[in-house]
């Protein structure tokens, strides 16, 4: 019997609403809330009108998770056992506050970055650990794929596959077409602000920063093919090598089309792209927040998506004695997701692995008190998991995606 209130309406809100009603043993009570209530209320009626949702109990509500009192009496009048934040990075420290306040669990899948600074790493989060560690409460950070995913298949291959792991590459390839001149497949304002800022990666124990998008080269995925692929720095690199300190390189990886990048490029170099306020006949004006009012939003990208995600994680370290390589890789198919629902791709690989982790946390399977990053929980029940509620995965032994000498 547990209690859930999901906070967030948007592509991830959707799905994490949806694959809780799915598993309605575990989620006895749903409630969905977000800034605009009509949002959740389109995403109930699709659940109550499916087969395989309609036992669900799931109500709706409206909140504002800027707001701690607001979050609190919210959570003091629904009484859930934990808040799983789907909403954006600039509500987890709000919602945290409110958790810590009312006595509540807490999941999310992407790390704060303050609205000013387009910046995002883990110390405003890690700095809540012994709030959360006095109060006996567990909040789970970055509990979507990536990161989410790509930290359970680190952890596993970690714990099943290799003695000595010392090189890590997270690749991220989206080959779907959604038809569509330039859309982002997750929340516009922070998709852009994450590939505009300068790449990084950890090379010899220290971090290496390039110009934005500098560095690329193709990779040959699984079940997709070659696609080029960009190096970006990615929020969980920073927790990755802080809890496995013998990686001593590590890189990630995504691609982009050509129409992407000559759009992005565009957008940046006429400023479209600025977060800092502009003024435009007399009222302040950030470019970037217009444009998201512009681009069409992730959750209206499904109908009509085809193609396929492939996302995994190659590492490389010592078995027996010798060196070798693992790679681990989910493949999502964004028509399949439509269908199940009414998803694309990148929406549902975020959403499953926070069910999940909700779930495991509900359960007692995953426990404790503080703050954790995926990587620090058994991996093994999570890893049984996503082969449970559709995001099933892979294992190559000896296949090089991309190669350690790589030059950059
Ligand atoms: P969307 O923009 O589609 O949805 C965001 C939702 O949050 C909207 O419903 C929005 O409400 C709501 N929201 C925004 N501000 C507030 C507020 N102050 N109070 C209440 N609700 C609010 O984004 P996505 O669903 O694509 O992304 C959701 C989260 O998932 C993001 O944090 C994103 O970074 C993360 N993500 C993580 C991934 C991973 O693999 N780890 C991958 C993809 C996304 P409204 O509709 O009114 O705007």
């Amino acid at each position: 019997m547990a209690r859930v209130l999901i906070i967030g309406a948007g592509g991830v809100g959707n799905v994490v609403a949806k694959k809780c009603a799915q598993n309605h043993t575990v989620f006895t009570d749903i409630l969905l809330a977000s800034r605009t209530k009509s949002k959740c209320d389109a995403i109930v009626a699709e659940i109550r009108s499916s087969a395989r949702t309609a036992a669900a109990t799931i109500a709706t509500a409206q909140v504002d998770a800027d707001n701690v009192p607001e979050l609190a009496a919210l959570i003091r009048a629904y009484k859930p056992h934990l808040v799983l934040n789907v909403a954006l990075p600039y509500q987890d420290l709000t919602i945290m506050d409110a958790c810590l306040e009312t006595g509540v669990h807490y999941l999310d899948t992407a790390n704060y970055e303050p609205r000013d600074v387009a910046k995002f790493e883990y110390s405003w989060q890690w700095a809540y650990q012994k709030r959360f560690e006095d109060k006996g409460l567990m909040a789970l950070l970055g509990c979507g794929f990536d990161p989410g995913v790509t930290n359970v298949f680190t952890a596993w291959m970690h714990k099943h596959c290799l003695e000595n792991a010392f090189a890590l590459d997270i690749v991220d390839c989206n080959a779907g077409n959604h038809g569509k001149a330039f859309a982002t497949n997750f929340n516009p304002e922070i998709n852009i602000r994450e590939i505009t800022q300068n790449g990084r990666y950890w090379q010899d124990g220290q971090w290496v920063e390039t110009q934005p998008l500098e560095i690329h080269r193709p990779v040959d995925y699984p079940g997709v093919g070659p696609r080029e692929s960009y190096l970006l720095y990615h929020e969980e690199l920073e927790s990755l090598v802080k809890h496995f300190p013998k990686i001593r390189h590590a890189r990630f990886w995504m691609t982009f089309g050509p129409e992407y990048i000559k759009h992005l490029t565009v957008l940046k170099n006429v400023g479209m792209t600025r977060i800092d306020p502009v003024d435009f006949q007399g009222h302040k004006v950030i470019p970037l927040e217009f444009l998201k009012a512009l681009l069409p939003e992730p959750s209206s990208l499904g109908s009509g998506y085809t193609g396929k995600t492939c996302i995994g994680v190659q590492l490389h370290g010592t078995k027996a004695g010798s060196e070798a390589t693992h790679f681990v890789y989910n493949v999502c198919d964004h028509a399949e997701c439509w269908q199940e629902v009414q998803a694309q791709a990148v929406s549902y690989t975020t959403g499953v692995p926070a069910m999940i982790g909700a779930a495991l946390m509900l359960t007692g399977v995953w426990k404790g008190a503080g703050v954790f990053n995926v990587e620090q929980l058994d991996p093994d029940p999570f890893m049984a998991a996503l082969n449970t509620w559709g995001l099933p995965w892979q294992e190559l032994a000896d296949v090089q995606l991309v190669p350690l000498t790589a030059e950059l």
